[in-house]
Order: structure tokens, then C-alpha cells, then sequence
């Protein structure tokens, strides 16, 4: 039986039976094993959308998955049968301006799991078996769990916000918000060899999460007068709450000169930031959507760094995902959340 986790509308999540995928030519079929709640899941869960992306019909979430390849269709090949894998969620179309100029993460005619972005939507992972085109396939490093697996697609996100901030070797690093993506990008930053990571959020808990990854510095995001504010303006800033007072933080506090990434997806529409600074201080403004190759260099990373675990904060079996939704959205005690496939 194959048990999916299917978004109906907004806050209209359900457990249901799917039919079990056909391989079909060029694709694997994935026993997925475990599943991670994004906080785009969350926001199709609560809101029926995330960015400015709608649902107009019934879509199987999650794209953060890892399994083992149990089946190929007509012309597919990749790791061997019973192969532990981890599944890249995009599949950019390879010919449009953008993927020619090697940004497929902005690939104008992507395909990307469990995303409203197109109509019909692409279906995702959070089923127990999925079958996705076989060139997504990435067979798992040596020693690397399918559990601590399941970070590889946020921390890719991570990894590339990384890359578009420029080279954070020896530079004082600023990250508002420690969600999952802010906590997974103060480990890239510390990976890039930054000399010093700040980072800010509203909860106590989340700051934990926070220092486990490698922050330098934990800060109250509503408390001006917390002492762990960096006395210095920083060298790059790195906006991961989504949230516009994130990203006025970030563009008062890097010093002149500095650049801002805004990697934290913002609310629908426009959104009220101080874009006078940016002038006055020639600050470069930069957006950080998705990944690419990055997805290679976060499985590396995975398997060679154990303190990743501290960043899963629970596992549910997926017949409680909607208890695991609710764990996953309540920020005052979680980081990632898993569901369990198995
Ligand atoms: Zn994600
Ligand atoms: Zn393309």
C-alpha cells in the first residue's frame, strides 16, 4: 500500500492511499524512506500557498526525500537496485537562457517536487513510494545516513545562499532568522569559513538550534539592547526569516559596501524595506532561490559532519503527519521535523 500525504486546500492535509507508481520510460521508482517538512509545506498546510504561488488543485507535498531505488523504467538507469538515495527536486528544462547560462536554479520551465509554481502542479516525495525521472537520482556518500540524508535539499538552499553572498572566508556573517534554513545556513557559512555568524530570531529555543549549527553569536531579533549584537557593522548579511523586518535588519546592520542576500521567502506581493540605504551605503542587494549543483556539496557535507543531527528535532511516521506538521510549524520547540515513511 502506498500512503501519501496530499494538501487539498488550505489546512486540508490528508493521509490517503495513492496508486503505486508506474517506473515509466526514463524514471525510478523511489521506496521513499524518510520526508522532511519544508516551510513551504507548512505554508501550503496554512496559507494554500507559499510566495506567490497558489494550489488550484489537490498536490502530494514534500521534496526533501530519501529512500532506496527499488525499480527503473524503459531507457532509466542510475545506482544499482537497493541503493540508498536522496532525490534532487528539480528537474530544470536544460534549454532556456537561464539553464544555458548555468543558473538552472532559476530555470524559467523547471520542474520542481511538490511545487504550485506550474499548473498542472508537480506532484511531490511524501508518499511511500514515488517515481521521479532517474537523472535525480544521487546515490548516498559512503556513511551517510538516509536520516541526516534528509537535510541535503536545505542545506543546499543554504549552500547556494552561501555562494551568491560571495566568498565568507575570514568575513563577520549576519543571518535573521533560525528556522531550519537560517540554522542550516550558519553551518554553510561556518563550512565558507566565516569568521564570525550572528544570528537573530524572536524565540529562545530556535537560537538554540541555532548555536548547535555554529553560530558565534545568538541574538534576541527584538531586544536592540541585547549585548550579543555584533559591536561592528558585519561584511554580509543573510536574510532567511522571511519576514521584511529581517531584511531592514539585515540592511542596517552590514557595513557600507556589504551585500545582502534575501534567501527567506517574503509574504505575497510587495513588501516595505529601507531602500534608501542601499543607496546611501552601496549595498548589494542579492535573492538566493533554490539551488543546483549544490546538492552534491551538501551530501559531502552531511556525511562528514555528525553535529548536523542536533538539527532534527523529531521523527513521526507519516500516518501523524498532521501532528507532525503541527510540531514542525511550532518554532518554539522545532527545527526539522521528518516523517517516516517506513
Ligand atoms: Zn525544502
Ligand atoms: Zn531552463
Amino acid at each position: 500500500m502506498v500512503l501519501g500525504c496530499v494538501i487539498h486546500g488550505q489546512g486540508d492535509l490528508r493521509v490517503e492511499e495513492l496508486p503505486e507508481p508506474e517506473p515509466g520510460p526514463g524514471r525510478a521508482v523511489v521506496a521513499v524512506r524518510y520526508g522532511g517538512i519544508c516551510g513551504s509545506d507548512l505554508h501550503y498546510h496554512r496559507h494554500g500557498g507559499v510566495g506567490d504561488f497558489r494550489l488550484r488543485e489537490p498536490m502530494l507535498l514534500g521534496h526533501e526525500v530519501v529512500g532506496t531505488v527499488v525499480a527503473y523504467g524503459d531507457g532509466a538507469t542510475g545506482p544499482a537496485l537497493g541503493t540508498p538515495v536522496a532525490v534532487h527536486p528539480a528537474t530544470p528544462c536544460g534549454v532556456c537562457p537561464e539553464c544555458a547560462d548555468g543558473r538552472a536554479n532559476v530555470c524559467r520551465d523547471t520542474r520542481y517536487l511538490g511545487s504550485a509554481a506550474r499548473f498542472p502542479h508537480v506532484q511531490g516525495g511524501f508518499a511511500s513510494r514515488i517515481a521521479v525521472p532517474a537523472v535525480q537520482l544521487r546515490a548516498l556518500p559512503e556513511g551517510l545516513e538516509p536520516r541526516r540524508a534528509a537535510l541535503a535539499e536545505p542545506l543546499s538552499v543554504a549552500l547556494h545562499a552561501v555562494r551568491r553572498a560571495g566568498d565568507l572566508a575570514g568575513r563577520d556573517v549576519l543571518v535573521t532568522g533560525a528556522g531550519p534554513i537560517g540554522c542550516l545556513t550558519v553551518a554553510a557559512a561556518r563550512a565558507a569559513g566565516a569568521a564570525s555568524i550572528t544570528v537573530t530570531d524572536l524565540l529562545p529555543r530556535a537560537l538554540e538550534f541555532a548555536a548547535a549549527a555554529g553560530a558565534t553569536a545568538c541574538v534576541r531579533a527584538d531586544d536592540p539592547d541585547d549585548p550579543n549584537w555584533p559591536s561592528d557593522e558585519v561584511d554580509v548579511a543573510i536574510e532567511a526569516s522571511g519576514v521584511a523586518a529581517g531584511l531592514d535588519t539585515c540592511l542596517r546592520r552590514v557595513r557600507r559596501g556589504g551585500a545582502v542576500v534575501q534567501l527567506g521567502m517574503l509574504p505575497p506581493g510587495q513588501s516595505p524595506f529601507a531602500g534608501n540605504l542601499l543607496v546611501a551605503r552601496e549595498i548589494d542587494l542579492r535573492g538566493a532561490f533554490r539551488f543546483h549543483a549544490e546538492f552534491d556539496d551538501a551530501l559531502r557535507l552531511l556525511a562528514a559532519e555528525p553535529s548536523f543531527d542536533a538539527l532534527i528535532s523529531a521523527v513521526r511516521p507519516v500516518r501523524e503527519a498532521a501532528e507532525a506538521f503541527g510540531q514542525a510549524a511550532d518554532r518554539s520547540q522545532s527545527c526539522k521535523v521528518l516523517l517516516d515513511f517506513a
